[in-house]
């Protein structure tokens, strides 16, 4: 008889807020600029620049804390993590990995399999790294996106398939949008999801091992994404292979996803 699989799904969550400036800089975060045109010593790390966090930032960040059940950090800090790639010229970003300014929340979804709780695990504010554009010449750098404010929203693992993934999102969507916080656009990228998924014999109580899956675009291509992957981890494990723990990158024209050489290597 065929081994029947639950399918494990958390999300990983970024919206960049609708603020007039940068998250630490007073540069324009209007899209579309001519390249470096929004850029300042602070936005593309010039030594000596130091950072002003932008208050509205922060008030963002809290009323979607607030929006999805979160307890608000009374008194939270941001952290430098390192990262040398050419998108951004500081050689670190500013995030927050100790003390994220929400967590412990949820949001309630309806789906086709009824009314459900996804927890947020936790909410950070950070800064959006630049744009890199490949053509014949060589890679070319647009710093304009640098500094401009994001919050990832963190969830648990709670989502089992795609119609849960996308009420999830379409949930979130609509109370930062209510909020005016931002207009969660994914085309455009204003609102980005990195999937996280395992799959687990039913009935089983621990989890697999999860992979992360990048540049979902639509909704369409996240429920294809997660087809997907949940048949090539069967498959693997049908065949007695392991799953690898891997960053990978869905390309929704072949409909197929590879993996992706990690930024943190
Ligand atoms: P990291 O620090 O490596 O990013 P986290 O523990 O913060 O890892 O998890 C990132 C995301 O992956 C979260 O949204 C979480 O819900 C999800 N996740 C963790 N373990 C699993 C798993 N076994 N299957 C599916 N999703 C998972
Ligand atoms: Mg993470
Ligand atoms: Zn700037």
């Amino acid at each position: 008889m065929a081994k029947q699989y639950e399918t494990v799904i958390g999300l990983e969550v970024h919206i960049e807020l609708a603020t007039k400036t940068k998250i630490f800089c007073g540069c324009s975060t209007e899209f579309g600029g001519a390249p470096n045109t929004h850029t300042c010593p602070v936005c593309t790390g010039m030594p000596g620049s130091l950072p002003v966090l932008n208050k509205q930032v922060v008030e963002y960040a809290m009323a979607i804390g607030l929006a999805t059940n979160c307890k608000i950090t009374q008194v939270c800090k941001f952290d430098r993590k390192n990262y040398f790639y050419p998108d951004n010229p500081q050689n670190y970003q500013i995030s927050q990995l100790y003390l994220p300014i929400a967590r412990d929340g949820y949001v309630e979804i309806e789906s086709g399999s009824g009314k459900k709780k996804v927890r947020i695990h936790e909410m950070h504010m950070e800064e959006d790294a630049g744009k890199l554009v490949h053509d014949a010449g060589g890679t070319l750098c647009d710093y304009n996106r640098c500094g401009v404010p994001l919050i990832e929203i963190v969830s648990e693992p709670d989502m089992r398939s795609a119609d849960e993934v996308i009420a999830y999102l379409e949930r979130l969507r609509l109370l930062v949008q209510y909020l005016g916080a931002s207009d969660c656009k994914l085309q455009e990228g204003s609102m980005r999801a990195d999937v996280n998924l395992s799959v687990r014999e039913a009935g089983s109580t621990t989890f697999g091992t999860r992979t992360e899956m990048k540049n979902l675009n639509s909704f369409k291509a996240i429920a294809r994404a997660i087809e997907n992957e949940k048949n090539r981890q069967i498959d693997l494990i049908e065949a007695g292979e392991k799953v690898i723990q891997e960053t990978r990158r869905w390309d929704d024209t072949k409909e197929y996803s590879y993996a992706m050489r990690s930024k943190e290597d």
